[in-house]
This record gives structure tokens, sequence and C-alpha cells, in this order.
């Protein structure tokens, strides 16, 4: 496939430099880190590309690790299809962890903190936490409890380790600096007592660590070499580098940001998207609208496009927002050059070759693919009365017309050229049927000297397939949803349009996934729903010069 040059990244410039200067002992070890609390999205194909293909691309690996410190939202539904995913996208991680399987080695490095004086047990309430933690322009106030000795905090977290304080009347704090102009450093919370039983971890455990105490840990005892993260945890680098430093573990990952992927008309948080699906806004998870990966492949989006569209965006510290046509038009590319043709009539208008017998049929052996014949053939079906699309006629064409009209010879594609001899309409002037003729002389090629006008697409009637098209639209009708006061206020009610009576070449039912070029219609994927007598199409992508 012709590929556009690759994209800068400088976290690949970064880990060339470490090479060259031995560090790390010349690994690289890399690692996905997501919660598993809802589906992974485009945002998330960003990060594990630059993941894995860092890891591959310089010999090392990279592991899967579910963040699940967080008993409440995560679930064994999220992590199957977080798995199925990254294997679609395909790769492979070395090692699948959890983070709530290193529980033990957490609470262990807890107690040297307290043992160090470097944490301690606060039993301010919640709000007075969050009251003395300060602001950005001003400091926090140190807790009552900061002073407490090692002896009470040993003895109380001992406590709370053990099940006998409620939710929320402790917490352990790493002991930093209230002072701190980064919030982070602000003595965080590093646990808190949740009496919830985890979905992986069982039901043993009271406290639960936070996030940032537990990354940087579980990427020590991964020996993560880089670390890689979108740039809102820039501000949280100096906690990472402090609790691996006080607690002098014997590797040090190194924490590097990049910018997250923001795509136009698309909105990438999980939190957004769990509300369109509970809130039913859209059919579920794999709903082809949604930017889910589990949406985009129902939708017929390969793969191999989303790696070649993150390879092209490349990694850097600038945050932007992708425009969606770039996105579409590195999906079309990539199908244009991977997806087989077929002739598929959306609104269907019958056409009678007055020209042929009623039993004529023919079979022609169509290339699946123009420019490559490698890709094999099919049968296409020809017979004496064919459906066109009902907007390939004009009673009264324009200049240029390239299609039916009065008195006026088209080719079928694939076929002969034929000449619309009369229109007949319904008792309300709709066109119901068109009798036209063939010239047997110009089937495949025109004769010398012959000029038809245009080709058009058609199919069988006798042979053809009835299909259901579901023609997809963007899910927002504003550019950047999330500027709105609320985003659901820009969903776009024409997002999704259901056509039935649609007509398809007739074929052996082909895999769910499986996406096609419509000849002059766009790419379409045969929908799961699909049934042996009843295919289903999700629109793709329209063709660029797809006509209207
Ligand atoms: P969301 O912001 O959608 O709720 P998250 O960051 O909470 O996602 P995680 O499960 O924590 O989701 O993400 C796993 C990894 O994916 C993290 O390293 C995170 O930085 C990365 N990631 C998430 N969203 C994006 C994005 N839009 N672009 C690039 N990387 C992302
Ligand atoms: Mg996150």
């Amino acid at each position: 496939m012709s590929q556009t040059p690759e994209a800068a990244n400088f976290i690949k410039n970064i880990i060339e430099e470490d090479l060259k200067n031995g560090k790390n002992g010349g690994n690289v070890i890399t690692r996905f880190p997501p919660e598993p609390n809802g589906y992974l999205h485009l945002g998330h194909v960003k990060s594990i590309c630059l993941n894995f293909d860092m890891a591959e691309r310089f010999n090392g690996y990279c592991n899967l690790r579910f963040d699940d410190t967080n008993p409440e939202k995560e679930n064994e539904e999220y992590m199957a299809s977080i798995k199925r995913d990254v294997h679609w996208l395909g790769f492979n991680w070395k090692h699948l962890n959890h983070a709530s399987d290193y529980f033990p080695q957490l609470l262990n490095y807890a107690w040297q903190l307290i043992d160090k004086g470097l944490a301690y047990v606060d039993s301010q309430s919640a709000e007075d936490i969050r009251v003395n933690r300060g602001t950005l322009t001003e400091p926090g106030k140190n807790s009552p409890y900061r002073e407490r000795s090692i002896a009470e905090n040993r003895t109380l977290f001992q406590e709370m380790v053990d099940g006998k304080h409620p939710d929320g009347s402790h917490v352990l704090r790493a002991k930093i600096d209230m002072g701190s102009p980064n919030i982070n450093l602000r003595d965080p919370v590093i646990y808190r007592i949740r009496h919830a039983a985890h979905f992986h971890a069982g039901d043993s455990w009271k406290v639960y660590p936070m996030y940032d105490y537990t990354h940087c840990l579980s990427d020590m005892l991964e020996n993560i070499t880089h670390s890689l993260c979108t740039l809102e945890f820039e501000d949280h680098r100096p906690l990472y580098d402090w609790v691996l430093n006080v607690l002098e573990t014997p590797c040090h990952p190194q924490q590097i940001e990049f910018a997250r992927l923001s795509l136009e008309y698309t909105v990438l948080s999980k939190r957004r998207l769990i509300q369109l699906v509970t809130e039913k806004h859209v059919n579920g998870w794999d709903d082809p609208r949604m930017p889910t990966i589990a949406g985009m492949r129902r939708r017929g989006i390969p793969a191999g496009a989303l790696r070649e569209f993150c390879r092209k965006i490349g990694i850097s510290k600038a945050d932007g927002t992708i425009a969606i046509e770039y996105f579409e038009s590195t999906i079309r590319d990539y199908l244009n050059e991977h997806a087989a043709r077929r002739m598929t009539v959306v609104r269907p208008l019958k056409v009678t070759l007055t020209s042929l017998p009623d039993d004529h049929e023919e079979h022609y052996q169509l290339a699946n693919h123009p420019q490559d014949e490698s890709q094999g053939s099919r049968s296409v079906p020809f017979s004496n009365t064919l459906y066109i699309e009902n907007d390939d006629i004009s009673e009264d064409p324009p200049k240029k017309w390239k299609r039916l009209a009065p008195g006026q010879a088209v080719r079928l594609r694939g076929s002969y050229v034929i000449t619309c001899d009369e229109i007949i309409k319904d008792a309300d002037g709709n066109i119901t049927e068109l009798r036209c003729h063939h010239d047997p002389d110009t089937l495949g090629k025109n004769p010398e000297g012959y000029k038809a006008n245009g080709v058009i697409h058609w199919v069988s009637a006798k042979h053809a397939l009835d299909c259901e098209i579901r023609n997809y639209d963007r899910l927002f009708s504003q550019a950047n949803p999330m500027e709105a006061e609320n985003f659901l206020d820009t969903i776009n009610p024409h997002s999704l349009t259901i056509i039935q009576g649609a007509k398809t070449e007739p074929a052996a039912p082909a895999e769910a996934g499986t996406v096609y070029q419509f000849e002059r219609l766009g790419y379409y994927a045969v929908d799961p729903d699909s049934t042996a007598d009843k295919p289903v199409f999700n629109r793709t992508v329209e063709l660029r010069d797809g006509f209207k």
C-alpha cells in the first residue's frame, strides 16, 4: 500500500537517544494501561499504537495492564472488550497484568512510607481535606493529624486494612508539602477505605490505593522503561518520581507525556461515551456511530486503516484537533486499495430490456478489484429485467448529463450499452419503470466510433438479493460538541438513515465486517445483523466523488 511518510514522533527520538547512551541496559519495555471502566476509543488507539510500535521497533515488548484500582466502576465485560480490541488492532502483549495483583506489594510500600515518616493517617472529613488542600493560587493547610507518630499511624492504618473503620473515616496520605505550588504534591491521598468487593482482587480488601500511587509502582514492578501517557499527567510526574525516589526502588521508569488525540465531530471520553450508551442515544458500545474500537470495527473501518492514521498524525506535545476529513480520507484511501467491488442499488428502479426475451440470462466474470486482478473475480448475472438507481434517469436532463434520459444511451458497468425508449409512470406521475433496448455489439467495450454517455451500476432483478442499508452520518452536528453547554444537544438527529428494499448482487454471505466498495456509492461493511437471505450493510465512508 502506498504510504505517506511517517510523521514526527519525539518519543521515538528520546528512546533512540536512550539506547545510544546504553540506558536501561538497552531494553525498551512499555505498557498500555487502560482502566477497565468502559470500551476503548480512538484516543486509546493512538496510545496503543505508540506503546506497541515503540516496543516492537526497538526489539522490546509491551504489556497490557488493567489499571483496576477502583472497585466500583470496573468489570469483566470491559476487560474482555479491551483484550479483544487490542488483539483486533493487531498487537500482542507480552504480559497481561492487573494493578490489583500488585495490591500486596503496594501495601508493603505503604508500610515503608509510614515507617520513614513519609505517610500519615488523616482523619479529617473529605470536605476538610478538599478545602485545606488550597487552590492554584493559595497554598494548602497542614492537617491537624499530620504530626501523628509513626506508631499511631501504624496502629490506625492496620485497623483500616482490617476493615475496622467505615468508608471515608480515614485516609492514608503521603507527607510531602502542603505549600507546594503543585497541588498533586500537597500530601496526596494514597489509600482510601472502601468496603467493596473488587471484581478481580476479591472481597478481602478494605483499603484501595489511589491511581497516582499505584501507577508508578506498577510501572516499576514491571520494569517499564518508558511510561508513556497523555499531557494531563504532566503535573503528576513530580509525584510519580517522588514515590519511586523515596522508596529507592530498583527501577525508575521515565514518564513521558504526549498530546491526546482529538477529532472533530467526535467525543473521546469514556465518561461521555458511557452516557451515550446508558441513555440510549446510540444502540450500544458497538454502534457504528461510536468512536469506540468496537463501533469503528462494526462500521467497517479496518484495523490497518486505524494504524495508518496514527502513523500519519505522529506524536507531539502540541494539543490539536484533527479534521474529520483527514480521518475519513485515510480510511477511504485504505479501503480503495483493499475493498472488493460490488454493485448494489439503494433505491431501485425497474428497467425492462425489450430487446431480450424473458428467459435470457448471461453471467459475467467481473474483477473484484479493477486495479488488481490477483484479488480474484466474481460472477455477476444479467437478464432482461434490471434495477438501476432511481436517480440515474432524468426526463429533462441538465447539460452534460451522464446517465439515462429519453433517447439517451448509457453503459451498464461490465455489460452492454442501453438506450431508454420509454418512461412508465403511476397515476401520481412517479416513474415506476423504464423500457430500454440494449445494443448487442457493445458487450464490455465500445465498438469503433461508438460513444456511450456514462457508466451506471445495476443488478439483475431476478437474481438480486434484498438488503438493508444503514447510512451513517456524523453523530454530532457541531465540530466541537464539548464546547456546547450540553454535548447531547449537538447530537445530529439524522446520523442514521435506514433504507429497506435495496438490491445487491447475489453472493454467498460474507463474514461480518467484510467491506465492499459499492460502485459509485461508497464503502459498505457487512453488519452482524445480516442473515443468509438478507444482508445488512453499514456505510463505512462515502466515496470522495460520491454522487448525491
Ligand atoms: P478517557 O479520557 O476517555 O476517560 P482515560 O484516560 O480515562 O480515558 P484510561 O483507561 O486511563 O482512559 O486510558 C488508558 C491510556 O490511554 C492512558 O495512558 C491514556 O493516557 C490513553 N488515552 C486516553 N485517551 C486518549 C486520547 N484521547 N489520546 C491519546 N491517548 C489517550
Ligand atoms: Mg485516565
